[in-house]
């Protein structure tokens, strides 16, 4: 167990972490349709951001920069919902969601300073107004892309790692990943 991984048996759950796992990069499985679905715009993020197709880049060029990196350090969050139909509280969710990835980004870096790829929750909402697509993104280092942007399988990911895709009923799970090189 290296020092990071110590590190989360001890605080993965004060982190907000439900689960996690590390995989190497050749394990992800990936597919244009994850795009497509992008395209149907059911988060209606699609086109509004740069952290979003097209903005994020082909599917090719986000494939690319996640094969770089030799591994990935795959976690989920589970939150809460008063009933399915709890739309509130699954975007409370993503929100919580994305504060979890901030925080989980930065104890990684403690620990591999070394350049990585965070991919968390959709869309961006560091800004009042995106400049997509009229300038470049004001904060290029804080926006992170959707794990579905970059046309990973989430689903397939999850079983690999062995962490839940969902939780059962009446809750909302997300999922973030961090690529990296091992040291
Ligand atoms: S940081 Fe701002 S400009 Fe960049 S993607 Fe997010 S909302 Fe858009």
């Amino acid at each position: 167990m290296n020092d990071f991984e110590t590190f989360l048996t001890a605080n993965s759950s004060a982190l907000g972490i439900h689960q996690y796992g590390f995989l190497e990069t050749s394990q992800l499985s990936f597919s244009e349709g994850v795009r497509s679905l992008c395209e149907m715009n059911a988060c209606g993020h699609y086109n509004t951001t740069w952290v979003c197709p097209p903005g994020v880049g082909t599917y090719e060029e986000c494939r690319d920069r996640i094969m770089k990196y030799s591994h990935v350090f795959v976690f989920s969050s589970k939150h809460d919902l008063e009933d399915s139909y709890d739309f509130d509280g699954m975007m409370a969710g993503k929100d919580r969601h994305n504060e979890i990835c901030e925080a989980v980004l930065k104890q990684f870096r403690n620990f591999y300073p070394k350049d990585c790829l965070i991919l968390a929750g959709e869309g961006c909402s560091r800004c009042a107004k995106c400049t997509y697509p009229d300038s470049p993104c004001r904060f290029p280092d804080q926006a992170y892309p959707s794990i579905e942007s970059y046309g990973v399988e989430v689903n397939r990911v999850a079983a690999t790692t062995g962490i839940n895709y969902i939780n059962g009923a009446n809750t909302v799970t997300y999922f973030g990943c961090i690529c990296f090189d091992k040291v």
